[in-house]
């Protein structure tokens, strides 16, 4: 990771093990600096510093609003708000404006997952509908167990073991329940040809511009929501729902 980037995730992100303060250290051995809990260096994992909009999203307002904040916040959100106006209103995949029939239809396709396309749970992503990274965590949030997930960029060696091409993004995702490592991981990357690549059609344009904004990002949320696709079993239902549209 560039020292920018890690610059700007101590700000965004914190210890996916203990929530502690990020910081960046000089590693000798490695000769570089890498981004380390401030509480335990040893500590595996970032994760995003939840906003107050993130946790909602994700089905966990009653730890900042007490318990049944979740349900009056959902009740409140459905009876005012439009379910299509707060849903994200471009593909995210080519950036694309969707039409309103788009959005009419990705919705009823939320739904009937049991996600809530008001609160962010579903996208389109090249024409085609997807759960989102805060959807998954929707149907996480009922869970007994908490699930503490955390994302980094692979080291040298699991990039080769990988076989990740030279000039790419790699990010793993990892689990922990009870504070122990799960083995299901999920790993996002980002070619160098994705993010520089120009559009076929229009030459003067990046290819996948949204990609070529935040490779670092992008593949990092790829790594999370691969993971997260293998946690939750909505897969299945995903796909029939996909094959009736
Ligand atoms: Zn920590």
């Amino acid at each position: 990771m560039e020292y920018d980037e890690m610059k700007t995730m101590v700000k965004t992100h914190c210890c996916a093990q203990c929530s502690g303060a990020l910081t960046i250290v000089w590693n000798g051995d490695a000769g570089e600096h890498v981004l380390v809990c401030g509480i335990d260096h040893s500590h595996q994992g970032y994760t995003e510093i939840g906003t107050f909009s993130t946790q909602l999203a994700r089905g966990k307002a009653d730890e900042r609003l007490g318990k049944g904040g979740q349900s009056e916040m959902e009740k409140q959100l459905a009876k005012t708000k439009h379910p299509l106006s707060t849903m994200p209103k471009v593909d995210l995949g080519t950036n694309k404006e969707l039409s309103e029939q788009q959005l009419i239809a990705l919705n009823a396709w939320g739904v009937s997952l049991g996600l809530k396309p008001y609160l962010g749970h579903v996208c389109l992503y090249y024409g085609k509908p997807y759960t989102t990274v805060d959807g998954y965590y929707y149907r996480l949030a009922g869970n007994k167990t908490e699930l503490r997930i955390g994302t980094r960029p692979l080291t040298k060696l699991e990039k080769e073991y990988y076989q990740i091409p030279a000039g790419s993004y790699a990010w793993l995702a990892e689990a922990w329940q009870n504070g122990v490592e799960l083995p299901t991981t999920g790993l996002g990357v980002v070619t160098k040809e994705e993010f520089e690549g120009k559009s076929e059609k229009n030459t003067e344009q990046w290819r996948a511009p949204v990609v070529h904004a935040h490779p670092q990002r992008m593949a990092e949320k790829r790594a999370e929501w691969q993971l997260l696709r293998k946690l939750v079993p909505l897969e299945e239902v995903e796909k029939a729902a996909q094959g009736v549209k």
